[in-house]
């Protein structure tokens, strides 16, 4: 007869953290990896720049820009640039595309305050730029931290200029004024999310007058003096702008051992960068893949740069007909995993997680069946059987990987792209490397699971 302690080991689910297995070689790559995501993440901080770094990247692998109606050969690498703000790389392989696509999606758009069509005033001595948040944020986080100036403006005659302030050692920064301890009695009063409303997410952007201040509404015309020196732009050329206020941190480590990294936007550049790097180690010549970087997600994926929009449709149809095959039978047979992030289990907060189906820090990659709120709603749940497959095919490439939900059943919720593609028929289940502080201006990752993430769609990529 078996012993209990057999019987536990043959029975029982347990998470394994990376620790438990991973030898000094796995610790030492895993350490090597998040060095490379580490820079990515430094200058990646929108859509914009990351389709950019992805853009370089995937040139320096071989891959070459498609436009609609190119011919497409087999063993070619590819990649669609949409608007600059989402990016579809694929790699067409030697056997029929019609087996499927296997397609890893994640999104590049972090949470941030975006600029206002009309965003300068001065008041108080003071000149401002105003915003509208672009996401989930909790406000009061966005408080009395620097923040740089990060985006494109769209001139009249069709040129455009690249906006980045903020982010060099010597640069300056912006910054939303908060109010003092000694004079927040009332204010302490209020619901969190009441605190700080949308439109105090002023950025404090300049003090000093044009000339002598005698005139009004020279602070304001100096920082607009001062825009146009850097910039080339007008106050009326802000309202074809996309301007974003994000975080001027850097990413650092955190805790003495070094295994945590903190950044801005690991949300979801901590999927993006695995999948890119997955895409291009994979080495399997045969199989269709795909690796999509999204926009919009933030917001709801609606657009034209993202995951609602008819694109990754109409990418399939044309692979279709260059190859003479059916996009109906490519769609059917195609799987993807949607990367994106999971909440990791916090111990400051353990009453809005249930910790046998929370992600772990350090456990690895999280594979989600489902997401949604309020009783599943708006979720893909992903099939038992294309869940099985998956976790077999990552137990046979012996990746670190946990299952998880969001949190609690009743604490909220959230959803990922992973509905805008099994819409199309596709099989899909969310992996993604569990984040603590999730969409504040400085959160946490683990680099044994962003490791993980990286071996896991590899493994997905490559099978
Ligand atoms: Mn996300
Ligand atoms: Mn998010």
């Amino acid at each position: 007869m078996a012993t209990t302690e057999e019987l536990k080991k043959q029975l029982t689910y347990e998470k394994k953290s990376f620790f438990e297995t991973a030898d000094d070689a796995a610790r030492e790559a895993a350490l090597r990896y998040a060095e490379g995501y580490r820079a990515f993440i430094d200058y990646a901080k929108t859509e914009r720049e990351s389709v950019d770094y992805a853009v370089k990247a995937a040139e320096r692998e071989g891959y070459r820009p498609y436009r609609w109606g190119d011919k497409l050969t087999a063993g070619g690498k590819y990649y669609l640039n949409n608007r600059g703000k989402s990016l579809y790389l694929f790699r067409i392989g030697a056997e029929s595309p019609e087996n499927g696509i296997r397609i890893v999606a994640s999104h590049i758009d972090s949470p941030r305050l975006d600029l206002k069509p009309v965003p300068v005033y001065e008041e108080g001595g003071m000149a401002f730029l105003k915003t509208h948040y672009y996401g989930g944020i909790r406000k009061y986080q966005w408080t009395a931290i620097p923040l740089a100036l990060h985006g494109t403006v769209a001139l009249r005659g069709g040129e455009t200029v690249s906006v980045r302030i903020g982010e060099e050692e010597n640069d300056p920064v912006f910054y939303i004024n908060d109010l003092l301890p000694h004079l927040s009695a009332e204010q302490d009063q209020k619901p969190l999310g009441k605190a700080i409303s949308g439109e105090a997410l002023n950025l404090l952007s300049g003090s000093a007058p044009a000339d002598k201040g005698t005139e009004s509404e020279e602070i304001k015309l100096n920082l607009l003096r001062l825009l146009n020196e850097r910039c080339g732009i007008k106050e009326e050329d802000l309202i074809s702008a996309e301007l974003c206020a994000v975080p001027a941190f850097k990413a650092r480590d955190v805790g003495l051992d070094r295994w945590l990294l903190a950044a801005y936007g690991h949300d979801d550049h901590v999927c993006a960068y695995p999948s890119l790097t997955a895409l291009f180690e994979s080495a399997g010549e045969k199989r269709t893949v795909c690796c999509i970087l999204a926009d919009k997600e933030e917001t709801g994926s609606n657009g034209s740069t993202w995951m609602q929009s008819r694109i990754l449709a109409d990418l399939i149809d044309e692979i279709a007909a260059a190859f003479s095959c059916d996009a109906n039978r490519i769609r059917a047979n195609s799987e993807c995993l949607s990367a994106d992030v999971a909440a990791a289990y916090d111990p400051n907060f353990p009453e809005v997680f249930e910790k046998r189906n929370a992600a772990l820090l350090s456990c690895g990659v999280a594979v989600c069946k489902y997401t949604g709120a309020r009783g599943k709603s708006g979720t893909n749940d992903a099939s038992a059987e294309f869940t099985a497959k998956i976790r077999s095919l990552l137990d046979a490439h012996q990746v670190n990987w946990q299952i998880a939900e969001l949190g609690k059943v009743d604490a909220g919720g959230g959803g990922t792209v992973a509905k805008f593609i099994s819409v199309h028929n596709i099989d899909t289940i969310d992996v993604g490397v569990p984040v603590l502080s999730m969409h504040a201006p400085y959160e946490v990752i683990s680099k044994a699971d962003l490791y993980s993430a990286h071996l896991a769609i590899s493994a997905f990529l490559t099978d």
